[in-house]
């Protein structure tokens, strides 16, 4: 059997990379950047001081500051890991600051917004890669990253028609570099991909949680006591960040909304088959169900490793 192949390159691939926003995923590029060598030096930025304390104590960056623009000026590379609804203000801050030559990518996870907020801001001889890694846990900060989050994991590139394609090479070597598989899409497709497959699914736990809320003091307190019937999967999925998803779900607003009608049309046949004692309805769509569930295994596509989480995968 012949050796895996590293995807790390010889040479670091960026002097200076500026992480705009060191969360979750800004975090755990930059434990990956570490880990690989690809970059020389790392600056991050974040809005408050405690977080900037937190990047510097853990060794996320050899500088961290508050103001975009002086994390973007001589920067070869900049990648903006905040939520979605901020970068219109961060493209205005660093604009002026953008090299020649530089790559501006990002992490966001809708994709035609980020085209649309943020495109007009990058200057002529400057370089536009949006991208969105498929990955995450339910924790939020800069301790909660980890540079296997990406490992196996599809990140989507969304280059504008025209991009050079030098740069969308580059910044693909970064995500393959950090255990990633690499694809390109286009915005909209990429936006009604995740809208079923990532959007839809927090939206439905948000609100399952929600109803539980509300009908627990009826149940007496038994909804988390009892949770291990199915519920506490979705208070995983239901405590990720408020504002990541806020922001998510105001940019993604026609293909969320295209998905949620036709969720609403299954249900209400759901209920019907419920009500009408239509086994063989319900048993014929759990049927087809199971079959979406050999696949995500086949794809190897079922668990996210969380060195936090003893057993997770
Ligand atoms: P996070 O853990 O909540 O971190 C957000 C970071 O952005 C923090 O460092 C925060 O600084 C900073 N920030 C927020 N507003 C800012 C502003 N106005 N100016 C400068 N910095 C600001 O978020 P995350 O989970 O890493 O998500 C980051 C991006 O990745 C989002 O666009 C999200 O859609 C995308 N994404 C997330 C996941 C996921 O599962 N979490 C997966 C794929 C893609 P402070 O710490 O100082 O507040």
């Amino acid at each position: 059997m012949s050796a895996p192949v590293s995807k790390t390159p010889k040479a670091p691939l960026f002097q200076k990379v500026a992480i705009i926003g060191v969360g979750l995923i800004g975090s755990s590029l930059a434990h990956a950047i570490r880990r690989h060598g690809l970059a020389k030096k790392i600056v991050g930025c974040t809005r408050s001081a405690e977080s900037r304390d937190k990047v510097l104590a853990l060794g996320l960056a050899e500088e961290a500051t508050q103001d975009p623009a002086a994390a973007a000026e001589g920067a070869d590379l900049v990648i903006i890991c905040t939520p979605v609804g901020t970068y219109e203000d961060i493209g205005r801050a660093i604009a002026p600051k953008l090299s020649a030559g530089v790559i501006v990518t990002d992490a966001g996870s809708v994709k035609q917004a980020v085209v649309r907020d943020l495109g007009p801001f990058i200057p002529d001889g400057a370089h536009f890669v949006p991208g969105h890694p498929i990955a995450g846990t339910e924790h939020s900060g800069p301790e909660s990253g980890f540079a296997e989050l990406f490992e196996d994991r599809w990140c989507i590139l969304t280059p504008p028609p025209g991009t050079d394609a030098g740069a969308v090479a580059k910044v693909a070597a970064l995500w393959e570099a950090c255990g990633a598989m690499v694809t390109t899409m286009d915005v909209r497709h990429h936006d009604r991909v995740l809208a079923i497959t990532s959007h839809l699914p927090h939206l439905i736990a948000y609100t399952i949680v929600a109803t539980a809320s509300d009908v627990e003091e009826s149940l007496q307190g038994e909804v988390a006591k009892y949770s291990a019937g199915g519920f506490r999967d979705f208070t995983r999925i239901a405590a990720s960040d408020p504002i990541m998803w806020r922001d998510i779900f105001l940019n993604n607003r026609e293909a969320v909304l295209e998905m949620l009608q036709r969720f609403s049309e299954d249900l209400t046949a759901l209920q019907r088959a419920i009500r009408w004692g239509e086994g063989e309805v319900l048993e014929d769509m759990f049927r087809r169900t199971r079959e979406a569930r050999r696949r995500v295994l086949e794809e190897h596509q079922a668990g996210t490793f969380d060195p936090r989480e003893p057993g997770s995968s």
